[in-house]
């Protein structure tokens, strides 16, 4: 479903990104976990063009692209279109309704039908949970609900798959449990999903695979019963050291 191959990127004189590859199948789950400016985001951004990786090659699905080649700009918004992205904070539009919210995209921008559209969002808010909050404005909702309807608003644009940046870090922890259940749903859903997360019980319970990065590489991969109980280098040792 998902494959990366070789990619680089660098902010100025940092190179944040060395070499990364990953490969996530259909339907599975890739729990990405690594200390602060190990380049996690960096990854997630690229995977949807919100970033521009320096070389690489980024394939869901049949769309491809190769960023080493200089892409055109249509190829690189077929790739956007392939993704669902949530953030650490919402990032939803203060001034609009949490159905408008939801509808914008796949209304103004994919330029489906206004009808199908809303039809589709309220189930998708019925799903979060969030059927009565149509109406609301974000500023009414609390944190989690914010970012429900985050989620609802990147499955409202039908991707391949879904990226979750951090989705539970803003958030107060009694708020953490019911977004993680959101997620936990879409997985046994067969979502494929790519997740950076700090939540360790839900890499444990969800992931097929734990990608564990530092200093803009991949230093081990595998399930997590292998990356998280037993892991065989010493920069992830170290790291889950930290960490529990
Ligand atoms: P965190 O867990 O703190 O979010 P991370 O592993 O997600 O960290 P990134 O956010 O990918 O790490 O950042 C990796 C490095 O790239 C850091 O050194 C960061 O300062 C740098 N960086 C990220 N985005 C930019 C940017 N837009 N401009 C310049 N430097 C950036």
């Amino acid at each position: 479903m998902l494959e990366v191959r070789g990619l680089n990127k660098s902010f100025g004189s940092n190179h944040v990104l060395r070499g990364i590859d990953l490969a996530v199948p259909a339907g599975s789950v890739t729990v990405l976990i690594g200390p602060s400016g190990s380049g996690k985001t960096t990854v997630l951004r690229s995977l949807n063009a919100l970033e521009t990786p320096d070389s690489g090659v980024v394939r869901i699905g049949d769309v491809s692209v190769d960023f080493g080649a200089k892409p055109d700009r249509r190829s690189v918004t077929r790739l956007r279109a392939q993704s669902g992205m949530v953030f650490q904070s919402h990032h939803l539009f203060p001034h609009l309704s949490v159905l408008r919210n939801i509808t914008e995209g796949p209304t103004v921008v994919q330029k489906r039908p206004a009808a199908e559209v809303r039809t589709e969002a309220l189930a998708l808010l019925e799903r979060v949970g969030l059927a009565d909050k149509a109406e609301q404005y974000p500023y009414q909702l609390s944190g989690g609900q914010q970012q429900r309807v985050g989620i609802a608003r990147a499955l409202a644009i039908r991707p391949r798959l879904m990226l979750f940046d951090e989705p539970t870090s803003a958030l107060d922890p009694e708020l953490v449990g019911e977004v993680l259940s959101v997620m936990k749903d879409l997985a046994s859903e067969g979502w494929t999903m790519v997740v950076v997360t700090h939540e360790m019980r839900f890499a444990r319970q969800v992931a097929d695979q734990v990608l564990f990065m530092d200093g803009g590489v991949i230093v081990e991969s595998g399930p997590p019963a292998r990356v998280l109980d037993h892991p065989e280098q010493e920069r992830t040792q170290r790291f889950l050291h930290r960490i529990n």
